[in-house]
């Protein structure tokens, strides 16, 4: 419902300025065929959603977000001013077919369906998650009309959910975020889809990731892991120039671009593996980039035996011994120190054998953990193997089988690091 609204004298009383109660400015177009109608900036939308307000909030959302979408990928010279894609939300399909605003060669779909500067969404059960289909329809008609195409199917799909994924609408809409609860994005449900993946062995490798096909069906996991590895490239600074550059390669489709991404990341192919396997075992609501990249390189010092000390936060997430540790050796790890883990009903101090009364993952809260990451990990196969996680409650012995880093973080879910204080101790030396 519209509060105030003015009509402009040269569209006489065909269009109308609407301020919307929640401070839009969007164009509503006559609606004496039945349907709703919109204008925006940089959308034209029909549909039959019951709320005048969710389609203005989509609207303003949608223009507000084509801006950041600029932003995002750095073309501040694209021009915009031809850039308008004409949208219909549907909650009737049938309607729509029979109105003819669904030509045949679309075909059949299960979310939505872009071609050129039209998108088409079935509304879903939380105006979120519409708006964020939306959006990602949106995308794919943006990266064409920027870039000529989006690449790989990887690539198509992750950089659409990755700058549909929003929090706030209107013009308060911030996109690229990473959702903090479920509340936040109803029925999203990516992260959801991840975990019966992981507790299914069905992780996929990077190498499966690449090989999507164009037709995913609507399958969810391929989304989200597509989305996770665009996500991905765009949290660590040093993959910044080589994302803006795929976006570029975007008329390329899907070997020709992957060549393309394979010879950009070669030098930096056995670091993308280790951090692709550690972030899809981690993924999940809260997660923040800050505390979760994962800072190994290939020139990481060779450890030789000399004892060392490793500080391990109770507030990052993994954290690694800042050496690659040879195959064929064995070690004695030693733990110490204590650390609070501040999010519970009151602050608890955990030793690193962790507190038996509140449990993640299986294991108490506070525990501390050891992950051997090899430097080679295998990317032959369909999907990841689980990632070598040990519990440090004592003084252990670890050997190595092949060139490692040594990883260690505080077990506590990813949504809950940010009130944890102090660090453990770990010190590490040769096992005789
Ligand atoms: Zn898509």
């Amino acid at each position: 419902m519209t509060f105030c609204c003015r009509k402009i004298g040269m569209m006489r009383s065909t269009l109308f300025l609407c301020l919307c109660f929640s401070g839009f400015v969007c164009a509503v177009l006559p609606a004496d065929d039945g349907w709703v109608r919109r204008r925006g900036q940089y959308i034209e939308l029909v549909t039959d959603l019951e709320s005048s307000q969710e389609a203005d909030r989509l609207v303003a959302s949608f223009d507000a977000a084509v801006t950041q979408w600029v932003e995002f990928w750095q073309i501040d010279q694209f021009d915009l001013s031809s850039f308008r894609v004409s949208a219909f939300v549907m909650r009737d399909e049938g309607a729509f077919r029979q109105a003819g605003f669904i030509p045949p060669e679309v075909p059949d779909f299960n979310f939505g369906y872009a071609m050129g500067k039209k998108i088409w969404i079935k509304a879903q059960q939380s105006e979120y998650y519409t708006r964020h289909l939306a959006l990602h329809e949106g995308v794919h008609a943006f990266m064409f009309a920027a870039f000529n195409g989006a690449g790989a199917t990887w690539f198509q799909e992750g950089t659409a959910e990755c700058l549909a994924l929003h929090r706030n609408f209107g013009r308060s809409i911030g996109i690229n975020v990473m959702p903090l609860t479920r509340e936040e994005v109803p029925y999203w449900g990516r992260f959801k889809r991840m975990e019966q993946l992981r507790n299914e062995s069905q992780v996929p490798t990077l190498k499966s990731v690449l090989g999507y096909k164009p037709n995913l069906l609507g399958d969810v996991g391929a989304y989200s892991w597509s989305w996770a590895l665009v996500a991905m490239l765009d949290a660590y600074p040093e993959y910044r120039g080589d994302l803006l550059e795929l976006a570029a390669k975007g008329f390329k489709r899907g070997p020709g671009f992957n060549r393309h991404f394979m010879m950009a990341f070669q030098s930096e192919w056995p670091i993308l593996l280790a951090r692709w396997q550690m972030m899809c075992h981690d993924l999940d609501y809260g997660f923040e980039w800050e505390r979760e990249r994962i800072e190994i390189g290939m020139n990481d010092p060779l450890w030789r035996g000399q004892p060392l000390k490793v500080q391990v936060s109770a507030d990052q997430g993994w954290q690694s011994a800042g050496v690659r540790v040879p195959g064929g050796v064995k070690m004695r790890l030693r733990p110490s120190g204590t650390v609070t883990l501040a999010n519970t009903t009151r602050p608890w101090v955990s030793e690193p054998a962790g507190i038996t009364l509140r449990y993640h993952r299986g294991r108490p809260m506070g525990q501390l953990l050891v992950c051997v990451l090899p430097n080679a990990p295998n990317d032959a196969e369909v999907y990841l193997s689980e990632p070598a996680v040990y519990p440090l409650t004592k003084e252990a012995t670890l050997e190595i089988d092949s060139y490692s880093w040594l990883l260690f973080r505080v077990n506590e879910s990813v949504g809950s690091l940010s009130d944890n204080q102090s660090a453990f101790e770990v010190n590490m030396e040769v096992s005789r």
